[in-house]
C-alpha cells in the first residue's frame, strides 16, 4: 500500500497530468475547428475489435447475452458513419486488452488504457495522414507553449515535428533491420514518422490488385515505438468474409455488423487511433507507461486499487 500511496502523491504526477490535460484540450479544440463530432464510448457490445494479436478474453454475461468489453471502438466508429450528415467523428474510449504478463516490462503496455479513435468519411489514407500530422502539430505546439514549466521540471524538451512526416514501408524496414525493425528505426529517428503496409485485422483495406494493406502506423522516435494505427476501411461484404476466414476470425459475434455490411451500406472511410498514455509518455519522456498513469493497469501485475 505504501508503494501505491507514493505513486499517487509523487510530485511529478501533477506535471504529467498537466501535459495530459493540455493534450486533451488541444485535441478537442482541433476537432471542434474541423467540425468533427465526439461519440461517447461504448464499453459493452456483442462484438469488438478482434485485434491482430491474441489477448485473454474479457466478456461478461448480461441478461442471457454475452457482451465483450471494448478492445477498441473501430467497428462502432465505422458504423456511426452510416449517417450521411456526419463527415467525421472521434471518441476517447477505455480499451480493455488483457495482454500477456511478459509485456509488463515493455514500458508501453497496459491492460486497460484510453484510445483516441478518429474516422473521416470519404478520406483516403493520405487525407488521414495529413489530418493527423496537423493534429499532432497542433497538440505539440499547445503543450510546448502551455506546459513550459511542467516540461522544464520533467527535464523534457519537445521539438515540433516537420510535416509531412517521413514514410517507410514495413516490408522494406524488415528487410533492412530484421524482425526488431520497429524498435531499431524508432531509436534512429528524431521525430514521429509513418510506417505503412501491415498485415492486420479484416477491417483494414487491402488493395484488390497489389494486395498491399492500405494502412499505417505512427511511430514515435527515441525508442518510444508505436503510437497510432489506422487504415482505409474495408466496406465490401464478400471481401470482409474472405478476410475473416483468412484470419480465422469467428464471425458468430459479428452477426449484426455483418448483416449491415451485407446491405452494402458501409461507407468508405479512413481513420486511426492513438493511445493517450503512450502519447503522454513520449511527450513527458518517461521510460515506463505506468509512470504517466494515476491508476496503472500493468499486464500480469496485481491491481491494488
Ligand atoms: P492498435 O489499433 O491495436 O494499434 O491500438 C491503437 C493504439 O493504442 C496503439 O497505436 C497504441 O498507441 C495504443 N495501445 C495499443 N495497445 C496498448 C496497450 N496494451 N497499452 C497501451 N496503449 C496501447
Ligand atoms: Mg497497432
Amino acid at each position: 500500500m505504501e508503494r501505491t500511496i507514493k505513486h499517487i502523491t509523487r510530485p511529478e504526477m501533477k506535471e504529467i497530468l498537466h501535459v495530459q490535460s493540455a493534450v486533451l484540450k488541444s485535441l478537442h479544440d482541433f476537432m471542434w475547428n474541423e467540425n468533427l463530432v465526439q461519440l461517447m464510448p461504448v464499453i459493452l457490445a456483442p462484438f469488438t475489435d478482434p485485434l491482430a494479436h491474441t489477448v485473454s478474453e474479457s466478456a461478461i454475461e448480461y441478461s442471457g447475452q454475452k457482451l465483450q468489453l471494448t478492445k477498441s471502438m473501430i467497428l462502432h466508429k465505422q458504423l456511426s458513419m452510416l449517417r450521411d450528415d456526419i463527415h467525421g467523428i472521434y471518441v476517447i474510449s477505455p480499451n480493455v486488452r488483457l495482454e500477456r504478463g511478459e509485456l509488463s516490462s515493455s514500458g508501453r503496455h497496459l491492460f486497460e488504457f484510453s484510445q483516441v479513435d478518429i474516422e473521416l468519411k470519404g478520406a483516403s489514407h493520405t487525407d488521414f495522414m495529413r489530418f493527423m500530422e496537423r493534429l499532432y502539430l497542433h497538440m505539440f505546439s499547445f503543450v510546448r507553449s502551455e506546459c513550459r514549466d511542467s516540461l522544464k521540471s520533467l527535464g523534457r524538451e519537445i521539438e515540433l515535428p516537420s510535416v509531412p512526416f517521413p514514410v517507410y514501408d514495413s516490408t522494406e524496414l524488415e528487410t533492412e533491420f530484421g524482425a526488431e525493425w520497429e524498435h531499431l528505426i524508432s531509436m534512429q529517428e528524431t521525430q514521429p514518422f509513418w510506417v505503412t503496409d501491415h498485415y492486420r485485422e479484416f477491417y483494414d483495406k487491402e488493395d484488390p490488385i497489389t494486395r498491399k494493406h492500405i494502412n499505417y502506423d505512427i511511430i514515435y522516435p527515441e525508442g518510444f515505438g508505436e503510437g497510432l494505427s489506422g487504415a482505409e476501411r474495408e466496406t465490401d461484404y464478400d471481401v470482409i468474409i474472405r478476410k475473416m476466414k483468412e484470419r480465422k476470425t469467428d464471425p458468430t459475434s459479428y452477426k449484426s455488423y455483418l448483416e449491415i455490411a451485407k446491405k452494402g451500406i458501409l461507407r468508405p472511410t479512413a481513420g486511426g487511433g492513438f493511445g493517450v498514455e503512450r502519447l503522454v509518455r513520449y511527450l513527458t519522456g518517461k521510460k515506463q507507461i505506468q509512470d504517466v498513469c494515476m491508476f496503472p493497469r500493468v499486464p500480469g501485475e496485481d491491481v491494488v486499487i
